[in-house]
């Protein structure tokens, strides 16, 4: 077990003073930085100095030597975002360790205040446990933090019924550049640093209102960029702004959710789809009938589930894509009337439909570990998944284009490759194996993420409707908006943080040289 004085001793002389007034630890022992250096994405950015703040005058500290020494500081919570956000090469705040309580539940106003670095999971179970629930997670991957929910403005399959972490926000309290720690909230009128920041950013969204308008993505769960579409005036436009912006304009200490009853039952009906375009035909009657989750999933994951988990995933062969649709509610016997309802009004006989009736596995089909451990397994953990394709999204009446050309394309690639997505919102997530040991493996993952974005750029989608950007989508940015839009982001970037210590290249910024040096590979076979 380390103790505080063990790492007292290898700190570089560089971060000597800061380590001293820390209430916190401050760890730079090589085996940590390396830990720190990936979080899932190919690449391994290494950083100086992993620090576990204890309080906000911490990363007041943290903050003010940042500027100093023209640091780069990038906020941490679990680290399995996949996409690059979560590295960097100055110093990784630890959020998880300290700031981990859940701090009031409101009865009266039915919200909840937690810590930025207490997990979804806990979360949730906190929340059931006291009959309350944040429907929006309750149906989603639960293997994040709060802080990384609303930092990558996080979605799920019950998204288009729900909306993102975006609408269950009514405050949050962060940390701005300077190390002044704000709430924002309705009512509370903006001071300090965070009023220059309110003054500046305003008059400059206004005044790009035609560009911003022209620009504005088609799809509701759509998080790349920053949220620059509400102009009305007051802390709202704060808030959006935070909500995806990756720790790039502050780092988020707390987050105040608005809550809702628990709906103890549900129910998940799993539809074979025998041809895409039927993919928004059912869409359209799911949501007709107040389903508040639809999941779909390809025939390469099934196989591969089938294969490993035969119990878990329904499986249907011979068909492209199945859809799952799940109906929540407090009382058994309406809910399987409603389900009932549903059944009979798809053009399907109901002797082709399976159920999910626990909420186990819903959770675990839907979640990354899972797709993640299917590849794994299949490849003796060998090949490399690649998720820079997992936050595609369209409109509903888009995505059964969007799938035929993204299939005719992986297919010709000859990869193993699965297809998963929250495909209420129109969200597909491809995950695709590819061999890290192969000599053209940098030059591999660049053109297909180029060619997977040119075909999202075809049918006007958007690319991170999960995760965010991070490293690994930043410098494809411009395959969703123009050079006028990534002009606004950028005088955003600066107003929020004008030394550009705040997570920078991340969102944008970063050229795919950069991603190609820091490429985390095995040693070639010669
Ligand atoms: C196949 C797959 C499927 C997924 N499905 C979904 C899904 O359906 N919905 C979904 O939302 N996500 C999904 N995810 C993504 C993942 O679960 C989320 O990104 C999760 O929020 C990561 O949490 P984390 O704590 O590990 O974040 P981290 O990796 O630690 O951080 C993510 C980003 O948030 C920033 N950040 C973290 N904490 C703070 C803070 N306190 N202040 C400011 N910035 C902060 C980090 O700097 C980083 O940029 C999926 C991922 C994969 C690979």
């Amino acid at each position: 077990m380390k103790t505080a004085s063990d790492l007292l001793t290898r700190i570089p002389p560089l971060f000597s003073d800061l380590a001293k007034i820390l209430a916190g630890e401050i760890d730079c022992t090589s085996l940590t930085l390396s830990r720190y250096g990936n979080d899932g994405s190919p690449y391994l950015v290494m950083p100086q100095a992993v620090i576990f703040p204890k309080n906000v005058t911490d990363i007041k500290h943290v903050l003010s030597f940042a500027r100093e020494y023209k640091m780069p500081v990038t906020t941490r919570g679990q680290g399995a975002s996949r996409s690059g956000g979560a590295i960097g090469e100055g110093i990784i705040l630890d959020m998880t360790r300290y700031f981990s309580q859940i701090r009031n539940i409101n009865m009266m106003e039915n919200t909840i205040t937690v810590d930025t670095g207490v997990t979804l999971n806990s979360l949730l179970e906190k929340l059931h446990a006291w009959n309350y629930d944040l429907p929006l997670i309750s149906l989603g991957d639960t293997s994040g933090t709060v802080g990384a929910l609303v930092a990558t403005k996080s979605a799920s399959c019950s998204s288009f019924h729900h909306g993102t972490i975006r609408e269950w926000i009514e405050g949050v309290t962060v940390v701005v550049d300077t190390g002044e720690e704000h709430h924002i909230g309705d009512g509370i009128t903006p001071s300090g640093r965070l009023l220059g920041i309110y003054q500046s950013v305003f008059p400059l969204l206004a005044k790009e209102g035609p560009v911003l308008r022209a620009s504005k993505p088609l799809t509701h769960d759509d998080a790349s960029g920053y949220n620059v579409w509400n102009t009305s005036i007051g802390p709202r436009q704060l808030i959006d702004q935070l909500v995806g912006s990756e720790g790039t304009l502050g780092i988020i200490t707390s987050v105040t959710f608005r809550i809702t009853p628990h709906k103890p039952h549900q129910v998940t009906t799993c539809i074979p789809v025998t041809d895409h375009k039927l993919l928004s035909v059912y869409i359209d009657i799911a949501k007709h009938h107040k389903s508040e989750g639809i999941f779909m999933y390809d025939q390469g994951f099934m196989q591969l589930a089938d294969k490993y988990y035969p119990t878990v995933v329904p499986y249907f062969p011979d068909t492209p894509y199945t859809l799952l649709v799940t109906h929540t509610g407090t009382d058994k016997e309406k809910l399987h009337h409603t389900v009932l309802t549903f059944r009979r009004s798809l053009p399907i006989s109901e002797h082709f439909l399976k159920t999910i009736d626990d909420k186990a596995t819903l959770s675990r089909i839907a979640s990354n570990e899972f797709l993640l451990l299917l590849g794994d397994m299949y490849t003796n953990s060998t090949l490399a998944p690649i998720s820079v394709g997992d936050g595609i999204i369209v409109t509903i009446p888009q995505l059964s284009s969007l799938l035929t050309s993204l299939e005719n394309y992986l297919n010709s690639l000859g990869k193993l490759y699965m297809i998963t997505g929250n495909a209420g919102s129109g969200h597909v997530s491809i995950v695709t194996l590819f061999d890290p040991r192969s000599r053209s493996y940098d030059d591999d993952i660049l053109s297909y993420t180029k060619q997977i974005f040119t075909i999202v750029k075809h049918h006007n989608g958007g690319i991170s409707a999960i995760n965010g950007e991070g490293l690994t989508r930043a410098p494809f940015l411009s395959y969703a908006y123009s050079d006028a839009t990534l002009l606004v982001f950028k005088k955003i970037k600066d107003v929020w943080d004008p030394l550009s210590i705040l997570n920078p290249g991340k969102k944008f910024g970063t050229t795919t040289s950069y991603l190609q040096q820091h490429l985390l590979r095995p040693k070639r076979e010669i």
